[in-house]
This record gives C-alpha cells, sequence and structure tokens, in this order.
C-alpha cells in the first residue's frame, strides 16, 4: 500500500477512534505485534486532526460512543475522501454493524471489514491484513461519460460487436470443472468493452433481446461445438424472460443446437427473474417445453429481485443460482451466512441442484462445499475470460496435480 511504503519495517499506521480506552489499548497491543505502528483517541476532532497530519494507512471506528455519533464520523471521512483500510466496530449486532459498514462503502470509504466486539486477536489481526474490496471486479460503469443508446445497440448487433466469455463452473466436492457460463460482452470500437448491465435492460425494452440472444446462443454454441462435444461439460446461457414470450424460441434453440450437433441436455439456460415477465401462465409453458425438450433450467440470482418463493415453487427448475451478493459478503457476515445456509438448505430440499455464484475466496468454497452446495462459481475460481483464454485456462488447470 502507497502510504506505508515509506516505513518498511511496519505493516501500517493504525488509527483507532473508541470510547472505551481498554478496548483502544487492547486493539492496540494487538496490532502493535502484529507490527503496526499504533495511536488511540476517543474525540471526533483529535481523529480527524490524526487522519491530516499523521496518515494511517488503517482505521478502526466504533459505532456508538456517547459524544461522537460513529455514522456521522464514517460520513465525514467518506466526504474527506479517505482511501486507508477501515474496520467497523461496535458491541451492538452484526446486522447493525453491517448496515453501517455498507453505507460506508457506499460512500466510497475502503472498508476492510467489521469487528463485532467482544473479539478474538484472532479476527482483528486477520482484518488488519485483509485488503479491502481487493478481488472487486474491475467495474465498467465509471469510465463511461453517456449511457448507450437503443440507436448504438441496433448498430452494434447489425455489425456483430457483441462477443461472449465464459466463466468457470465446478463441482464443489471435488472442484472438477463442470462447465462455463456465457456471458455477453459489447466491444465497442471507440468505448472499449461495455459489459451487460448496460444494455440487457435496453435490449428488452427497445426490442432488441430476441436478436441479442439469437447471437449469444450462436457464438456459445459454436464454441462450445467445437471444443467439448465428446466431453460431459456443460454450457450455461443466460435468458431474458421477455425471449420467453417468443412462442418461436423454444424450436429456434433446438434447431440451433441440432445444428450444431450438442445435445439440449448439455444446455442450462438461466432465467432471471424480472418485473417483465408479466404473462406467468405463458411462462410456465414455456418454460416446461423447454424441460420437456431436455434443456436444464436455472433460476438465477434467486434471493434478490423478483426471483422468488412463488416462482421457484410454481416453475419446471432444474437448478437454482444464489445470488452473489450473499455469497460474496458470506466471509464477513454472519447475516450472509445463514442466507447461505437456508436457501442451500432450500435447494437441497427441493431436489434442485444449488450453484453459488461470487466466490471470491477459498473460505467461502469451503463453506459452501460444507453446507451441500452443489456448484460454484468465482473470481476464485476463474474469471470470464474470452475464449481463447477460457480454453487455456481450462487446459492449465487439467494439468494442475
Ligand atoms: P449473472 O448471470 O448472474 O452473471 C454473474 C455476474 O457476476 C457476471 O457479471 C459475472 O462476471 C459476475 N461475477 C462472477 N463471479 C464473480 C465474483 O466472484 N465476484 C463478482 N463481484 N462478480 C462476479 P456480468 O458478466 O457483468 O453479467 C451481469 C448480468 O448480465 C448477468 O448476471 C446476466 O443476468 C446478464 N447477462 C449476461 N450475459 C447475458 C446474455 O447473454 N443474455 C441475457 N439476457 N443476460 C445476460
Ligand atoms: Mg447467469
Ligand atoms: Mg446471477
Amino acid at each position: 500500500m502507497g502510504a506505508n511504503e515509506d516505513n518498511a519495517n511496519h505493516s501500517g499506521r493504525l488509527l483507532v477512534l473508541d470510547d472505551d480506552i481498554n478496548v483502544s489499548a487492547t486493539i492496540c497491543a494487538i496490532a502493535d505485534r502484529a507490527g503496526f505502528e499504533t495511536q488511540a483517541t476517543t474525540k471526533a476532532e483529535e481523529f480527524f486532526q490524526l487522519v491530516m497530519d499523521w496518515q494511517p494507512t488503517h482505521l478502526i471506528v466504533d459505532l456508538v460512543m456517547p459524544e461522537v455519533d460513529g455514522v456521522e464520523t464514517l460520513h465525514r471521512l467518506a466526504l474527506s475522501g479517505h482511501q486507508g483500510s477501515v474496520i467497523v466496530t461496535s458491541g451492538l449486532g452484526g446486522r447493525v454493524l453491517e448496515a453501517a459498514s455498507r453505507a460506508a462503502e457506499e460512500n466510497g470509504l475502503r472498508v476492510s471489514g467489521v469487528l463485532p466486539k467482544p473479539f478474538t486477536p484472532a479476527k482483528l489481526r486477520s482484518l488488519l491484513h485483509q485488503e479491502p474490496g481487493d478481488q472487486k471486479p474491475p467495474t465498467a460503469t465509471v469510465q463511461y461519460v453517456s449511457p448507450v443508446s437503443a440507436d448504438m445497440l441496433a448498430t452494434a448487433l447489425a455489425q456483430k460487436q457483441l462477443c461472449v466469455h465464459y466463466q468457470p463452473k465446478i463441482e464443489c466436492t471435488t472442484e472438477k470443472v463442470v462447465g462455463f457460463e456465457s456471458l455477453v460482452r459489447w466491444e465497442h470500437p471507440e468505448r472499449g468493452m461495455i459489459f451487460p448491465d448496460q444494455f440487457i435492460t435496453l435490449a428488452e425494452r427497445h426490442g432488441h433481446i430476441a436478436e441479442l440472444t439469437r447471437q449469444v446462443f450462436d457464438m456459445s454454441l459454436a464454441w462450445f461445438a467445437a471444443n467439448f462435444l465428446e466431453t460431459d461439460l456443460k454450457l450455461a446461457i443466460n435468458m431474458s424472460p421477455i425471449v420467453l414470450a417468443d412462442a418461436q424460441f423454444p424450436v429456434w434453440i433446438k434447431q440451433a443446437c441440432e445444428r450444431y450437433g450438442v445435445a439440449p441436455s448439455q444446455i442450462t439456460l438461466e432465467i432471471t427473474e424480472t418485473s417483465s415477465m408479466e404473462n406467468p401462465v405463458a411462462s410456465l409453458e414455456y418454460l416446461t417445453q423447454f424441460r420437456i425438450k431436455g434443456f436444464n433450467l436455472s433460476i438465477d440470482d434467486f434471493g434478490v429481485g423478483y426471483s422468488s418463493l412463488v416462482q421457484l415453487a410454481r416453475l419446471p427448475f432444474s437448478e437454482m443460482k444464489i445470488d452473489k451478493m450473499f455469497v460474496m459478503s458470506a466471509s464477513s457476515s454472519i447475516e450472509s451466512q445463514k442466507i447461505a445456509t437456508a436457501v442451500i438448505g432450500l435447494a437441497n430440499a427441493l431436489d434442485l441442484n444449488v450453484t453459488a455464484e461470487g466466490v471470491e475466496d477459498d473460505w467461502t468454497l469451503q463453506f459452501l462445499c460444507d453446507l451441500g452446495c452443489t456448484h460454484a462459481q468465482g473470481y476464485h475460481i476463474g474469471r470470464p475470460m474470452a475464449p481463447k483464454l477460457a480454453l487455456q485456462w481450462l487446459h492449465d488447470r487439467e494439468k494442475r496435480p
């Protein structure tokens, strides 16, 4: 980290804001042994002065103090543009701590975790050595000045500017690769890579989603057929529920599979529920048609938005994907752990395969495996990759001892 590079003998400079001097002394003693320089204060003004003068690399902020409002302190810290690692602590329940740290993160602070009191030295040490948000993907949102338009998307489709990246999926117990998910990208000639969150809804609203889906299917099936026909790997493709309303689609997809020689049982259609699924009876019919034709059906992003228990109960899904929101935060949030546990239990009870997406560390992978999660996907395993890179990745992984 830049701020402590000038201090080679230390892991960093830690500043603690806590009204309980015994707690601060304990934190400082543990951090000191972990190689940190430390200072502590009970006063907000002194805290901000030290942030400016001493430039700490790490901050621990108590949420509840008699004379200082912890939430306000975090807010003010965010406004100052502070870029050090922040740990939020308090004796209040985990839910309050997590809400406060989420708010801090949304305001731009680099939060490395929450420290519920009482804590163990090991927990504190691990938080001190954790890089805040270090596995976060490079987001594409900030670099573009204006949103993309429907006309631009129509041009992109006409000029075949879309491409597909592939993210591997493994079996939790064996860590064997079981397949890939295809994720569309838009290679804009001037803007560079544009991610699907910026154009899928636009495509749905402006009547481009059917053409987009066709192009994605064509590219994905061609890649899959060229490399994996003789294997038992599977390919997952995302499908907007709007496409389901098109009565021609089940037939079109079946024919596309036949053209490439891919069996429908090798394909999983991942469906993200949205408010757009206006005609539930029709979607029930179309989804059933897909199952009858042999395709696997997955309810994507389960647990957020419209992917509800109602949909799970009435639609013929064969797989559930737990939304990455609960998975990415599992290692630091007891609440997320409980939700993941309940969702995996539910999937097991319904005899559904369950995939956790957004697995970013080994602890989470083991945690999910112990719960009975069947499959996992995430940056810890492999990022979405361009077609050739995905093949190379698989080749390298298979050579691993
Ligand atoms: P999704 O289907 O839920 O895909 C998972 C998203 O999470 C992908 O974002 C993936 O890059 C990201 N991801 C995977 N592992 C991790 C991780 O460990 N950490 C984090 N932070 N993120 C992870 P992406 O590629 O930007 O796609 C976003 C969404 O766009 C997809 O969510 C899917 O709903 C939609 N989408 C993508 N391709 C298509 C498509 O061809 N058709 C349709 N209709 N929707 C698509
Ligand atoms: Mg998906
Ligand atoms: Mg998802």
